[in-house]
Order: C-alpha cells, then sequence, then structure tokens
C-alpha cells in the first residue's frame, strides 16, 4: 500500500511552530528560523489527555 509509506513519511516530520516549517524527526531546532517550537505534524486525538 503506497499510502501507508506516504503517511509514515509524513508522521516522521516535525512542524515549526514560529514559521511552519518542516523539520526532520530528529530536529531538535528548526532548520529555517532556528525555533525549539517544534511538533509532531500528526494529530494526537487517542483521548486521556
Ligand atoms: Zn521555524
Amino acid at each position: 500500500m503506497p499510502f501507508k509509506e506516504a503517511t509514515e513519511r509524513i508522521f516522521n516530520k516535525k512542524i515549526c511552530m514560529n514559521c511552519y516549517a518542516s523539520n526532520p524527526i530528529r530536529a531538535t531546532t528548526c532548520r529555517k528560523c532556528g525555533s525549539h517550537e517544534l511538533r509532531m505534524k500528526a494529530k494526537e486525538k487517542r483521548g486521556g489527555q
């Protein structure tokens, strides 16, 4: 299923909260603006806070 692979690639990204650039999953700072405000792109909706 090519879709599964594509989805996993999307999940392996972090989005900068400052400039919304996509960064590698292992990035600790944004490669574009240097911000530390990175978060996973995937929405975590599993409940239980
Ligand atoms: Zn940034």
